[in-house]
């Protein structure tokens, strides 16, 4: 088995309506499930070692919108959230990590060295991860504590506008060029981030704010669940400029298995092959390099494909890119050590 220490799931976010409706996500998480896609027990089925665990406020007015005869399709930009009650929630959400700590159903790791030991003791190693930055202020000094708390990658913006930039909406077919980038603050948390060691991710962003981000940054460019823009073309994938300028950067794009990212026509079905995930890694490597791909999941926040089903499946891809020939080495590269590289250098070691 290949552990896999993976860009991006939405756990929490599933674990938090757990919580909502009266159950219990600490119990969720160590007992197991069948809900969504990732617990500790089909985390170790699938050798689902650990991965950045988003912290998202979630958007109550998004409903993808059903494509037209021709598939397409052009989802509204969820309104933009108000910074207390988006607090209130991210709060909520590490609450429910810490105590899953507590518990001993994962580990809260603040450095690679944390993520190796953890994996070797085969306890599930977390990293926390903000989804768009509502619950940050303006001032940024929820930027310290949350990093003060673990919080160690964020992305500026999900789909929607808020104070730090612009995001691009869920459609198909699109340019990533939807919009503007970076405001004054946006500028202004990217440099606070580069001088905590916060890593900075770039899906979600318009393609302005990728291009404001990496003339502003010292870290490698991340994207952490995202696909190749010329094989399926949602706003939400990256062109061929924008994966140059990953791999010139030294960084990382973690495919996502998203149906709606992976598929050539766009459409959210999960009888989706696993060839399609195949397709966008090796296109991906072939356009970056072997050092600039890696996985991104996004495990309870998307459709993925059947077969897959959840974190149980995961080596049923690496068996898949096994098979299409990718070497040890590469799959480690693919399956965890491109992740540990490119957090170590965002997070001055
Ligand atoms: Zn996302």
């Amino acid at each position: 088995m290949e552990l896999v220490f993976d860009g991006h799931n939405d756990v929490l976010l599933r674990l938090w309506r757990t919580a909502k409706d009266g159950g219990d996500p600490i119990a969720e998480f160590i007992e197991g499930t069948t809900n969504g896609h990732i617990d500790g027990p089909r985390a170790k089925k699938g050798g689902l070692a650990g991965g950045l665990c988003a912290i998202y406020i979630p958007s109550g007015d998004l409903v993808l919108k059903e494509p037209d005869a021709n598939g397409h399709y052009v989802t509204p930009l969820s309104a933009p959230l108000d910074h207390l009650p988006s607090l209130t929630i991210a709060l909520e959400k590490a609450a429910i990590a810490y105590r899953l700590e507590q518990a001993g159903g994962w580990r809260i790791c603040r450095s690679t060295a944390d993520i190796r030991s953890a994996m070797h003791e085969g306890i599930f190693a977390a990293v926390l991860h903000m989804e768009g930055c509502e619950a940050i202020d303006d001032d940024l000094d929820n930027l310290e504590t949350f990093y003060a708390a673990g919080l160690r990658s964020l992305g500026p913006v999900w789909s929607r506008h808020n104070i730090f930039g612009h995001g691009v909406p869920f459609a198909f077919p699109m340019s990533p060029d939807t919009g503007p980038g970076l405001t004054d603050r946006g500028f202004e948390l990217v440099k606070a981030c580069n001088r905590l060691g916060i890593a900075i991710d770039l899906a979600h962003i318009t393609e302005r704010g990728f291009w404001d981000v990496a003339k502003t940054t010292d870290q490698p460019l991340i994207a952490s669940h995202s696909n190749a823009h010329a094989l399926t073309q949602v706003a939400r994938n990256l062109t061929d400029k924008q994966l140059d300028a990953v791999k010139e950067s030294g960084g990382i794009v973690g495919l996502n298995y998203a149906v709606t990212m992976l598929r050539d026509d766009g459409r959210d079905n999960v009888a989706t092959p696993i060839s399609d995930m195949i397709r966008h890694v090796n296109y991906m490597v072939e356009r970056m390099g072997i050092d600039h791909v890696a996985l991104g999941s996004d495990f309870d926040g998307a459709s993925i494909p059947e077969e897959i089903q959840d974190a149980s499946g995961n080596q049923i891809l690496v068996a898949a890119l096994k098979s299409d020939g990718y070497g040890t080495d590469e799959l480690r590269k693919l399956c965890r050590d491109n992740w540990l590289r490119v957090l170590g250098k965002a997070w001055h070691e």
